[in-house]
């Protein structure tokens, strides 16, 4: 019997799970916790450790149909000048609650397209930022750049802002796909983005790309990954297309039945992944590459990759802070999501208020399956001695989390004293097997496909 059939055998092919970003996923946010909290927990860091900030710009030119991220369309640069004022405010209140001397270790600009910026802007956001706290010696500056908006003028402001990293949204190089998908992006202004964060000394690049996508086929992705290679990543995001109208109404625009089986969808995903692995690439997690010696690869081969809310991380930050609409921030004692809405935000930035609507404080078992789920998700095993030294988890209940994990998904994990392991065939289900170690876990039709 082949791994394919097997897989569909046992029903799984059709789940639908989080990608668990976070532990609980943000619907289990409650809005018990608020700006209070949040303030307190600021205020306790340790200004010796080093944090993450995420700054969300919620603006988009256009709005691409397959696109499920809260962000909203604009054709000029009024509303986003108004957001940034709102931004500074948010920095000036977050910069009350710090301790002194703290430093800043990551920033990442992410959206929405944070390109949309002009080059005073991004020159305006940036001094504001480090108004806040300073970088740290060995900071990473990331920021998500979409080919069609961006210039010369924004790159140079950008390469003058101390940007590191830059993350490249591709999505799939076939104009056919692009028109089903409401994204049209050609090879060369890809290419003529890459070129000009090169030239500007830009050295670490990511790419997203999608697989999954209405009308793919094996040849096409193969066609796309090999375009994609020849820009030559460091790393790169294989994310697999999650329909879900329910959540974001624009991907009704796509066609439901041009959409893969998920067995196709799977054949489409060894496709892309068997040529990433061929030039090189390996394989981090359920979904990325990275080239040999690249800081995700480093990390995932020291057994140090960890989960945020962009994907996998080396960032070595224990706490992020969000600033932005909707953006969430994890600090030691929980998560602390900002107002969704652009407006909402907005007003509760301009009368002096952080601007938290929701969050969740941790419980010692939110910690413990936590792990068990970012272990998983990373490593594809957890191991009874790291629950033992992180929580004091005794054998009996490593013991009784191995034999009930194992039964739930039979042939697919192997078990011993020490770990539980996803074996390779079953690693495109890692989603699922993590799911049953979340307690928070809701119904299958709410969340995206699981292969
Ligand atoms: S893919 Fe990027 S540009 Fe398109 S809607 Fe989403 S955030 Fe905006």
């Amino acid at each position: 019997m082949t791994t394919h059939t097997q897989l569909r055998n046992l029903g799984l092919f059709d789940a639908r799970v989080p990608r668990y970003t976070s532990y609980p996923t943000a619907p289990h946010f409650s809005t018990n916790l608020g700006a209070t909290q949040t303030g307190t927990w600021m205020s306790e860091l340790d200004p010796s450790t080093p944090v993450s900030l995420y700054v969300h710009v919620p603006f988009c030119r256009r709005l691409c149909w397959f696109c499920a991220c809260r962000t909203q369309g604009t054709s000029t640069l009024s509303p986003v000048a108004a957001y940034l004022e709102t931004l500074k405010l948010e920095l000036e209140l977050i910069k009350k609650h710090l301790p002194n001397g703290i430093k800043i270790g990551h920033l990442h600009w992410g959206g929405g397209t944070p390109t949309l910026l002009d080059p005073a802007m991004m020159k305006d956001l940036t001094r504001a930022i480090t108004a806040v706290a300073p970088f740290s010696t060995d900071y990473e500056f990331s920021v998500e750049i979409d080919p069609n908006e961006i210039d010369d003028a924004r790159l140079d402001a950008l390469a003058l802002a101390g940007m590191t990293r830059a993350s490249i949204g591709v999505q799939d190089f076939d104009p056919k796909i692009q028109e089903t998908i409401g994204r049209i992006q050609s090879y060369e202004i890809t290419k003529a983005a890459v070129d000009g964060l090169r030239n500007r000394g830009i050295k670490s690049l990511n790419a997203d790309i999608l697989y999954g996508l209405p009308g793919q086929t094996s040849e096409r992705i193969g066609d796309s990954v090999q375009k994609l290679l020849s820009l030559a990543p460091d790393r790169v995001a294989l994310f697999g297309y999650a329909h879900v109208p329910w959540v974001a109404r624009r991907q009704s625009m796509i066609p439901t039945d041009a959409l893969p089986t998920p067995e196709e969808r799977l054949e489409l995903f060894n496709v892309a992944r068997d040529l990433f692995v061929w030039d090189g690439y390996s394989e981090i997690g359920i979904d990325h590459f990275a080239s040999k010696g690249d800081g995700l690869e480093l990390a995932a081969r020291s057994g140090k990759l960890r989960r945020n809310f962009q994907g996998y991380t080396d960032d070595k930050c224990q706490t992020m802070i969000g600033v932005g609409a909707s953006s969430i921030a994890k600090y030691e004692h929980g998560y602390a999501q900002n107002a969704p809405s652009t407006s909402d935000y907005q007003k509760r930035v301009r009368a002096g208020e952080l601007p938290i609507t929701k969050g969740h404080q941790f419980t010692d078992e939110d910690r413990l399956r936590g792990r068990i789920i970012e272990a998983l998700m990373c490593d594809f095993s957890v191991s009874f001695s790291d629950l033992n030294t992180r929580f004091g988890v005794q054998k009996t209940q490593f013991d009784a989390f191995a034999t009930n994990v194992a039964t739930a998904f039979p042939k697919m994990l192997k078990t011993s004293q020490d770990a539980i392991e996803i074996k390779e065939h079953a690693r495109p289900l890692t989603r699922m097997i993590a799911r049953h170690f979340d307690v928070y876990a809701m119904t299958q039709e709410q969340h995206s496909s699981a292969v």
